[in-house]
C-alpha cells in the first residue's frame, strides 16, 4: 500500500462539477489501496479575485491581514471536496494549514515552510480518512496566518510528501505533464516523459510556471519522485527525479520565457569600488531582487554602463530609487524599459556539448531579433528580448533544437 499526496490546481478544482470529479478521482486511487493525502488550491480565479477586492480597498495591505484574506480561496475548495467524498460514501477530513499546523517564517507572501506536524494525519489516515489540506498556507510560531506565494499549492503538496515520507507526490493540472516549452505558446510542443529536478528547477526559476520553484527545491532536497499529470485526462505525465534516474538525456531539455521583466540602465556611472554595491544595496534595502546585472568593462576614460533587471512589479519603484540617488552617485543618465522578456533554453546535455549558445544566438540573429542581454550558466543559456519578439523566439528556437 502506497502513500501518495496527491494535489489538484485551480482549474481542476474549478467548478462544483469539477470538484465532483476530483472526488471520484482520488476514490478510484483509494479503492486500489492507496492512502491518500490531497492537497488543493482554490476554485480557478478566486485567488486573483480576493487580491483585487485588496486593491479596491487600499493600495499597500499590511501585510498580515493580506495573507489572512487570500489564503480564504483554499479554505473552500478543501471543504466542498469533503463535503463530494463523505456524499459518495468515503470518510474524509479537512484542515487549514494552521489546523495541520504548517509553521512557516513570518515572511508573509512568500513564507517559508520551516517544519510540519504530521500527527494527525497519520492519525487519520490510520482511520482510512481522506485527508484534504489547504495549499499555499502555513501559519507562524505565534499564530498568524501565511501564504507561501502564488503557485504556493505545489509547495505544499510536496512539503507534505517529504514529511510524510510518501511514495510518490502528484501534481494534477491542466496540462498532461511538463513540456518542452509552455504549450499554449508552441502548439507542437513535446511532453517530456522524465526530467531531473535541476533541469526542472532551471525551468521553473526561468518562467516555467507548470510548478512553483520552492516545490522543486523541495523535491530535489528530499528526493520526492514528483509527476505532473492532467486531472482531465488519463497518462502518466512526467516524472521528475534525480538525473540518474533519467532516461532521455537531451542535450537540450526544454525552453522557459519569462514576460514578468524589466531593465534599468545606468550610464555614465563612475567606474570606481563600490558603486555597483551602492546602487544593487539601494535596491536590496526595498526589498527588490535583481536577476541579471551587466556592467561593461570602460574603454576609455573612467565611466561605464550599469544594468540589470528586475521583476516588472518592481520596475517603478527600483527607477524612482535609482533616479533619486543618481546624483550623489555620480551617474550621468537613467533610463529603463519595463517591455523586455527573458527566454532561456535549459538542459543537462549542455554542460558536455559546446556550441549550444552561438547555436541559439544564430537563430535568433536569423529572425531578426536583437539580443539585448545574455546570461548563461552550466546548463542554461538566457537572452533578453523586446517583448514584441517572444513569441517568435521561442517557437524559432523550439524548431531549431528539434525539440518537437
Ligand atoms: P495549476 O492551477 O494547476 O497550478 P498552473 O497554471 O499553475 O496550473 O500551471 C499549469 C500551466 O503551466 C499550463 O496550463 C501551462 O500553460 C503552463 N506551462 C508553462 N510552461 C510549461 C511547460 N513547460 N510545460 C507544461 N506547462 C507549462
Ligand atoms: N491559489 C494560489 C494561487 O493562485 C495558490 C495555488 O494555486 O497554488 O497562486
Ligand atoms: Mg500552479
Amino acid at each position: 500500500m502506497a502513500l501518495i499526496v496527491q494535489k489538484y490546481g485551480g482549474t481542476s478544482v474549478g467548478s462544483t462539477a469539477r470538484i465532483q470529479a476530483v472526488a471520484d478521482k482520488i476514490i478510484r486511487d483509494k479503492t486500489q489501496g492507496h492512502s491518500m493525502v490531497v492537497v488543493v488550491s482554490a476554485m480557478s480565479g478566486e485567488t486573483n479575485r480576493l487580491i483585487d477586492l485588496a486593491k479596491a480597498i487600499t493600495d499597500s495591505p499590511s501585510d498580515r491581514e493580506y495573507d489572512v484574506l487570500v489564503s480564504t480561496g483554499e479554505q473552500v475548495t478543501i471543504s466542498l471536496l469533503c463535503m463530494a467524498l463523505e456524499t459518495k460514501g468515503h470518510a474524509a477530513r479537512s484542515y487549514t494549514g494552521g489546523q495541520v499546523r504548517i509553521l512557516t517564517d513570518d515572511a508573509h507572501s512568500k513564507a517559508r515552510i520551516e517544519k510540519i506536524e504530521d500527527e494527525k494525519i497519520h492519525a487519520d489516515l490510520a482511520a482510512g480518512r481522506v485527508v484534504v489540506v489547504a495549499g499555499f498556507q502555513g501559519i507562524t510560531e505565534q499564530g498568524h496566518i501565511t501564504t507561501l506565494g502564488r503557485g504556493g499549492s505545489d509547495t505544499t503538496a510536496v512539503a507534505l510528501a517529504a514529511a510524510l515520507k510518501a511514495d510518490e507526490c502528484q501534481i494534477y493540472t491542466d496540462v498532461d505533464g511538463v513540456y518542452t516549452t509552455d504549450p499554449r505558446v508552441v502548439s507542437n510542443a513535446r511532453r517530456l516523459d522524465s526530467l531531473s529536478f535541476e533541469e526542472m528547477l532551471e525551468m521553473a526559476s526561468l518562467g516555467s510556471k507548470v510548478l512553483q520553484i520552492r516545490s522543486v527545491e523541495f523535491a530535489s532536497k528530499y528526493n520526492v519522485p514528483l509527476r505532473v499529470l492532467s486531472s482531465f485526462t488519463e497518462g502518466g505525465g512526467t516524472l521528475i527525479v534525480s538525473e540518474d534516474k533519467v532516461m532521455e538525456k537531451a542535450l537540450i531539455s526544454g525552453i522557459a520565457f519569462s514576460r514578468d521583466e524589466a531593465q534599468l540602465t545606468l550610464q555614465g556611472v563612475p567606474d570606481r569600488p563600490g558603486l555597483a554595491y551602492h546602487i544593487l544595496d539601494l535596491i536590496a534595502k526595498a526589498n527588490i531582487e535583481v536577476d541579471m546585472i551587466v556592467q561593461n568593462t570602460s574603454v576609455a576614460g573612467d565611466t561605464t554602463d550599469f544594468t540589470f533587471t528586475v521583476h516588472r512589479n518592481d520596475y517603478k519603484k527600483a527607477f524612482t530609487i535609482v533616479e533619486q540617488a543618481a546624483h550623489t552617485l555620480g551617474i550621468a543618465k537613467v533610463s529603463g524599459d519595463n517591455k523586455i522578456v527573458k527566454v532561456s533554453i535549459v538542459g543537462i546535455g549542455m554542460r558536455s556539448h559546446a556550441g549550444i549558445a552561438s547555436k541559439m544566438f544564430k537563430t535568433l540573429s536569423d529572425e531578426g531579433i536583437n539580443i539585448r542581454m545574455i546570461s548563461t550558466s552550466e546548463i542554461k543559456v538566457s537572452v533578453v528580448l523586446s517583448e514584441k519578439y517572444l513569441e517568435l523566439a521561442v517557437r524559432a528556437l523550439h524548431d531549431a533544437f528539434d525539440l518537437a
